[in-house]
């Protein structure tokens, strides 16, 4: 059985991080928005050619802003396709484009086909057909990252004992805690061109594995000394 449905099973909800399912729509929004001059209109069209980014953050905000709600999460998501053609009524009531005199900084939607085509991506995303799924808008990074941390200090391939591998565990504890911190992101403006003037670029900063908090590193030491 499936992991999924074990959990199902078991009466669990269950919940996908968000930065994998957004990365592969980008990649499924990248496949309509270029392509060879022959399948130009058909499978692919020139008016979605700055959508990509755009999609992908859309992704992200509507995950954010679904308050666990199926029938929310699925209206964030119809909502661009709308909006990418100059019709706002859906739109957030935050959002610049429900302002007054709003100058859209995209192509807009106007052949049918561009507008099929986006439909289409939405509507067979795994997010739209399967919203329960996405609905907490989870993210996994930070165990992702503490997990790198713990591989450092607890080698798959060797074998530690008892005391050994607990004070490496705890060693790797009291740095990965620290570490997740240090790799924030740090956003700018980045100028490129005059399409991706505007976007901007996440920069993470060097890795850092000092122990931060000594008192935590120093009691994961002394407690294996003083055991031996
Ligand atoms: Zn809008």
């Amino acid at each position: 059985m499936a992991l999924t449905g074990i959990i199902a099973k078991n009466g669990a909800h269950n919940s996908y991080d968000r930065w994998h399912i957004a990365r592969s729509a980008a990649k499924e929004m990248k496949k309509i928005s270029n392509g060879t001059k022959k399948t130009k209109g058909v499978t692919w069209h020139p008016e979605l050619a700055d959508k990509v980014s755009r999609m992908r953050n859309h992704l992200y905000w509507s995950m954010e802003h679904c308050n666990g709600d199926e029938t929310t999460l699925k209206r964030n998501l119809d909502t661009a396709i709308d909006h990418f053609q100059m019709r706002h009524d859906g739109c957030d009531a935050s959002s610049v484009c429900r302002q007054p005199g709003y100058i859209p900084d995209f192509i807009v939607l106007q052949d049918p086909a561009a507008v099929r085509l986006l439909t289409k991506f939405v509507h067979t995303s795994a997010i739209y057909r399967r919203p329960a799924d996405y609905i907490y808008g989870r993210d996994t990074y930070l165990v992702e990252s503490y997990n790198n941390v713990m591989l450092l200090y607890i080698d798959k391939r060797i074998h530690y004992g008892n005391q050994t591998y607990e004070m490496r565990r705890n060693l790797a504890s009291s740095i990965g805690t620290n570490m997740c911190h240090v790799a924030t992101r740090l956003c700018g403006v980045v100028d490129t061109g005059i399409r991706k003037a505007r976007q901007r670029k996440e920069t993470l900063c060097a890795k850092d594995f000092h122990v931060r908090n000594q008192d935590m590193g120093r009691a994961a030491v002394s407690n294996f000394l003083r055991r031996d």
